[in-house]
């Protein structure tokens, strides 16, 4: 059966005793997940309401989320080269990727009750530069609004 999990807010297709591959709960309760919430996509250099997606209040602050990947391939290269001079390499080559490729930054708008929360990410794609964090419905009409009036 197809259903879109209450817990962890993606739509999955439950296992055969009725729980959720994504994450282990089980669908048809709802819990304690608030109502208010969903699931949305965020770009890195999206502009954004300024609504607190955590609660929907509006708010001018701004938190940032900065993510980075961990590349296996980084510390390999230096590793393979050796000594002191492979392990600046590594830093190097690192601190390269790191800046070019592997980090999402976005700007989230919270308010102050909300700054000092840690928000939840459902899933970080480095190669689009997009997050799913969990937001407040209000925070998501507001930016689909937004995403509307841009496109006329
Ligand atoms: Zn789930
Ligand atoms: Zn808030």
């Amino acid at each position: 059966m197809i259903v879109d999990c209450p817990h962890c807010f993606r739509r999955v297709i439950t296992n055969d005793d009725g729980s959720c591959p994504s994450c282990g709960n089980d669908p048809s309760k709802a819990g304690n997940s608030d109502p208010n919430l969903r699931p949305a996509r965020i770009a890195s250099e999206e502009e954004l309401p300024d609504v607190c997606i955590g609660c929907g209040v509006p708010t001018p602050l701004r938190r940032k989320f900065v993510r980075r990947r961990t590349s296996p391939h980084a510390s390999e290269a230096g590793e393979s080269v050796g000594g002191v001079g492979g392990f600046l390499l590594a830093i190097v080559f690192r601190f390269l990727l790191q800046d070019n490729k592997q980090t999402v930054s976005i700007k989230l708008p919270v308010c102050q009750s909300c700054s000092t929360k840690e928000p939840t990410v459902l899933h970080i794609d480095f190669d689009n530069y997009e997050a799913d964090f969990v937001v407040h419905r209000l925070f998501w009409d507001a930016l689909r609004q937004k995403r509307k009036d841009r496109e006329t």
